[in-house]
């Protein structure tokens, strides 16, 4: 199963697709995950892409497209995979294209979360994430058990640098110029499952599993 996630930032993607990874028994591969990641960790290529993610501006693609391709050589992608996050502009999209035909491979589908541009900004206010695993919630819509807490490490939940206004609207700026044209692409290769990313997650989530039901296992 190798699965591409797309959608403006703030349609619950994160969310979505780590559910539908679990689902599926495949890796969760975030390009944006591994590049916090190597922040954090401030090796060299963090260094080199930290002012990308904190001014909500794309990564060049020669240095995404290595990035990603060194996850999904990893030995636990060799049954499958969901990307999230990637790709995000034509030039990434053909890249993986070619990836995947050099190994005989190709995408099963592609899932597009659709949501309206007023319930982006009021979801991406209250969202708060972990910095140590990545889980994502919200002040809102995804509560941890204990407030201000991650379920799952317990580290302190923090709004992501890039979450701030004047990021999110570069971020949504970036995604309608970059990003919008790869929905046609895919469209045009028969791979593009269109879902409403409206409502609650648990809405969003059963909408989701209807719609692959078809794709599982292929
Ligand atoms: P995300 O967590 O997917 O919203 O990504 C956070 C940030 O990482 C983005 O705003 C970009 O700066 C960078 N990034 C993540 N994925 C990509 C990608 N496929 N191409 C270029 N930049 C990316």
């Amino acid at each position: 199963m190798r699965l591409v996630f797309m959608g403006p930032p703030g349609a619950g993607k994160g969310t979505q697709a780590r559910a539908v990874a679990q689902r599926c028994g495949i890796p969760h591969v975030s390009s944006g995950d591994i590049f916090r990641a190597e922040i954090d960790n401030k090796t060299p290529l963090g260094l080199k892409i930290r002012s990308y993610l904190e001014t909500g501006e794309l990564v060049p693609d020669p240095i995404t497209v290595e990035a990603v391709a060194g996850r999904l050589a990893a030995a636990d992608c060799a049954a499958g995979w969901l990307l999230d996050g990637f790709p995000r502009t034509l030039g990434q999209a053909e890249a993986l294209d070619r990836a995947l035909a050099a190994g005989g491979d190709k995408l099963c589908a592609v899932v597009n979360l659709e949501v309206e541009p007023e319930i982006i900004v009021r979801r991406m206010g209250g969202r708060r994430s972990c910095p140590k695993c990545g889980r994502i919630y919200h002040v809102e819509f995804i509560r941890p058990r204990v407030q201000g807490a991650c379920d799952v490490c317990g580290a302190a939940l923090v709004a992501r640098q890039d979450d701030k206004p004047d990021t999110v609207r570069e971020r949504l700026a970036t995604y309608h110029r970059q990003t919008a044209p790869l929905v046609e692409y895919y469209e045009r290769q028969g791979l593009l499952v269109r879902v409403d990313g409206g409502g609650t997650p648990d809405e969003v989530r059963a909408r989701l599993f209807e719609q692959l039901k078809a794709f599982v296992g292929r």
